[in-house]
């Protein structure tokens, strides 16, 4: 994982590579990941930093789908329930199994919930991560000690996985460079070369840290750029239909004492209809989400006011302490590729194989992969993989990314410590704070991130910036946005000196890191 010499290796090479990945959220990670393990010559790259758009925005779930379920959407759940179980037994370091609570306030409730939940159980087969059953109201008073118990009649348990998104990002990345990947962030993909039959063969890169551009040439194209894959789609064809409608969610991170334990809440139905968690993660509780149509693509989308004040007033309806603006610890949002409606979809031009996400061939051969969700990362690269060896006649090689540990695979992590989220590096991070007596030094009063992690994301990591440090290899930003900034010219500083840059770089990146994590807090 050191960028400079996978750039240096990219710039001077005049190879042919196998599968070259556009996007380096959950998506495009997941086929590197897949391609490189059937032993393809693979390469992905991310035009800022991985899981930057939405892969690191998500609300943190590895799950069937209750909503599905409610949808009647029978093929979908069973697929995603399989997938969970998939990543439940590679990352455990990551993932961990949830209790998730459903308090009753109306008698009809609680049956219907627990039959509702048995049957998502029962479609998890051996997959199961633990067994529903109905609560009594006392009981439900003891899983979540902050709920509103006026009126309240009891409840379900279900079980469903929680992760950490952006970390599991970077394991892909490094569980794919293991596999021979290589993977670059900030290596932007500004055009797509063709040959003399028309069909795209390479890309133009734009390196984004120190300039230039170079191209390389490719057999299999796959366009994994989630939001943006009408604008991929576009160099490949000018008058390409839009595929994607996004759809934008917001989350608010509070502190842990609203839930008052360990569990989490889940809200089948609020006002709007949508369901609502809350879900502890980090020594936090994440609260969301909302769903609103956008319009705009963007990296950093923000928060609206009636989005923010839609979810305080949902979750002070179920909890006692009434969360205000005044204990969001963290607002973020994140922009869902929803696959637009198949009217859109140019039957003549492109073929649909799939209807969880939307796999399409170009007639121009370049192979796009949108829609989907984290959870099924895995099962989205098969079929792209799969895809792109019909489309080209290469040589099936079987996937093999069922039982493929995922780098940093750790059994029952200590997770009283955040620094569990390592993994298996943990030892190795714990060195890295031990190189210097700085940098065994928190990053900010009282806060448990140490100068030595900024060393490890910047060695191992792949880490550029100080954003990449704090908000997706640290999580800060997400934890506690204005500690986070307070952490800024620390974090600016240890990194000018490992990657050799000057005072003006430092400056440059506290002002832009401040500009970002502002945005995220209310
Ligand atoms: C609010 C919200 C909550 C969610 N919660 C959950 C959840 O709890 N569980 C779950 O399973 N799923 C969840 N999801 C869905 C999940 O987060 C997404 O399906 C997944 O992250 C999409 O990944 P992706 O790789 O397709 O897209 P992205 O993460 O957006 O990655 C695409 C990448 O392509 C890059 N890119 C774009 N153009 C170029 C270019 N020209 N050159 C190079 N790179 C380029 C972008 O920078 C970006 O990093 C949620 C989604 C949202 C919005």
């Amino acid at each position: 994982m050191e960028r400079e010499n996978f750039i240096k290796q990219l710039k001077s090479t005049t190879e042919q590579w196998d599968f070259i990945i556009i996007g380096g959220g959950a998506t495009g990670l997941g086929i590197a990941v897949d391609a490189a393990s059937r032993g393809f010559k693979t390469v992905l790259l991310e035009q800022s930093d991985f899981a930057k758009a939405t892969s690191c925005r998500s609300t943190k779930l590895v799950h069937g789908g209750v909503r599905y379920l409610q949808n009647g959407d029978i093929g979908l759940v069973i697929e995603a329930l399989r997938e969970r179980g998939y990543l439940r037994k590679n990352a455990p370091h990551l993932v961990m199994n949830q209790r998730f609570i459903i308090g009753n306030y109306r008698w009809w409730e609680k049956p219907f919930y627990t039959i509702g939940l048995t049957l998502y159980d029962l479609l998890s087969g051996t997959m199961s991560l633990g067994h529903s059953k109905p609560l009594s109201r006392l009981e439900v008073i003891k899983h979540i000690p902050g709920i509103v118990q006026k009126n309240l009649k009891g409840g379900v348990l279900y079980y469903d996985g929680q992760f950490d998104d952006a970390r599991l990002a970077i394991n892909l990345a490094q569980t794919a460079t293991e596999k021979g990947a290589i993977v670059v962030n900030y290596a932007r993909v500004s055009d797509l070369s063709k040959n003399t039959k028309g069909k795209v063969s390479g890309v133009i890169v734009e390196d984004m840290i120190d300039g230039g551009s170079f191209e390389l040439k490719g057999e299999c194209i796959i366009n994994a750029t989630g939001i943006f894959v009408d604008s991929v789609k576009r160099m490949d064809d000018p008058n390409e239909r839009p595929l994607v409608r996004p759809s934008q969610g917001v989350h608010l991170v509070v502190d842990k004492s609203f839930l008052g334990g360990d569990d989490a809440i889940m809200v089948p139905k609020t006002s709007d209809g949508r369901v609502m968690f809350g879900v502890p993660w980090h020594n936090r509780v994440i609260l969301g989400t909302t769903d609103v149509p956008v319009k705009e693509f963007m990296l950093e989308p923000k928060a609206t006011d009636e989005e923010v004040d839609f979810i305080l007033e949902t979750a002070g309806r179920y909890l006692t302490k009434k969360p205000g603006r005044k204990d969001v610890l963290c607002v973020f949002a994140g922009l869902r590729p929803l696959a637009a409606p198949d009217k859109n979809a140019d039957e003549t031009k492109t073929k649909e194989i799939s209807r969880s996400h939307k796999l399409l061939v170009s007639p121009s051969g370049l192979v796009t992969i949108t829609g989907g969700k984290w959870t099924t990362y895995r099962r989205m690269a098969e079929d792209t993989v799969n895809q792109a060896i019909k489309t080209k006649k290469l040589p099936f090689k079987p996937c093999q990314t069922k039982t493929l540990k995922i780098h940093g695979y750790k059994e029952n992590p200590d997770r009283s410590d955040r620094k569990y989220m390592y993994g298996s590096d943990y030892d190795q991070v714990m060195l890295c704070t031990k190189e210097k007596p700085d940098y065994g030094m928190e990053l900010y009063n009282d806060s448990d991130f140490l100068a030595g992690e900024v060393i490890w994301a910047v060695r191992n990591e792949m880490a550029r910036t100080v954003d990449d440090v704090l908000s997706r290899r640290l999580r800060a930003l997400y934890i506690d946005a204005r500690a986070s900034i307070a952490m800024a010219s620390k974090v600016a500083s240890i990194m000018a000196e490992e990657l050799h840059k000057d005072k003006n770089w430092e400056e440059l990146q506290v002002k832009e890191y401040n500009e970002i994590a502002r945005a995220y807090i209310l």
